[in-house]
């Protein structure tokens, strides 16, 4: 199993703690994480920890939250990183209409260059969505049109909406919330996801699954959330493992030689 989304580099996890992390996310099953910046900094330090350590991979992008610092510079800095084999995706960019941490404008210009930089950089794009599935649709696919990656993380869509998404080619990937009372929605855009665009993962520390819910949240937990998305989809957590994890590996087609590349590789 991949984790295909989380943010290793946040604060509730100790520095020095990753060892024991991905020990236990190993034992749980989960072989790799893809953690995922969300400004420059976290960027930086989600490379660094991809560089020092095996079985991990990582993203760099600015979040729509952080839209507001989004610059010619920090291209320029993003841009530079990308540079490492250990970055497989770009993001996670997109737009958040439901808290506008940063002013729509501002997102929507964010969202639109970095959609470009990750298209010249070939990398798959990580999509944050919230309350703006329907203004993002368009931009999403032409993406997708043009033959490229596109990954919704921690899908929290309607059905429908779903159904659009994946009809252009996008992955959903689905984390804790598949859990969660009140997700009945959430259930149903899993259930009916075709097989090819399925992804599993955490957005660790947040949204852990049912029974942890309110604590920090971890890689080794998308255990969990398969067992769930297996009995939903009527399938195994073998089943759902060996789908998911192609699945990755096809999504992020870097990933497993950036798994394997840490500190006992010449990277
Ligand atoms: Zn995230």
């Amino acid at each position: 199993m991949i984790d295909t989304h989380c943010h290793l580099d946040d604060h509730r996890f100790a520095p020095g703690e990753l060892p024991d992390l991905l020990a236990r996310a190993l034992e749980a099953g989960v072989s790799g994480a893809v953690t995922v910046g969300c400004d420059l900094a976290s960027s930086q330090a989600g490379l660094t920890l991809a560089e020092t350590h095996d079985r991990v991979a990582v993203a760099v992008g600015v979040h729509p939250h952080e839209a507001k610092h989004w610059s010619a510079a920090a291209a320029w800095t993003l841009r530079h990183l990308a540079t490492s084999q250990c970055v497989v995706a770009y993001g996670e960019i997109g737009l958040d209409f439901h808290y506008n941490l940063s002013e729509p404008d501002a997102q929507l210009t964010a969202f639109r260059e970095q959609l470009e930089l990750a298209g010249d950089l070939g990398l798959p794009v990580i999509i944050h969505c919230r309350d703006a599935y329907d203004e993002m649709l368009p931009d999403i696919s032409s993406w997708l049109e043009a033959g490229r990656t596109a990954i919704m993380h921690c899908w929290a869509g309607t059905p429908e909406q779903a159904a659009c998404y994946t009809a252009a080619g996008a992955h959903l990937g689905f984390g804790g919330m598949v859990t969660f009372k009140s997700a009945d929605a959430i259930r149903q855009a899993c259930v009916e996801t075709p097989d090819h665009l399925l992804l599993l993962e955490t957005d660790a520390p947040w949204l852990a699954p049912i029974p942890y819910r309110g604590s920090r949240n971890e890689p080794s937990r998308v255990a969990q959330v398969a067992a769930v998305v297996a009995r939903l989809r009527g399938s195994t957590v073998e089943g759902i493992d060996t789908l998911t994890t192609a699945n990755a590996m096809r999504a992020y087609p870097g990933l497993a030689a950036a798994l394997a590349a840490g500190p006992g590789s010449a990277m």
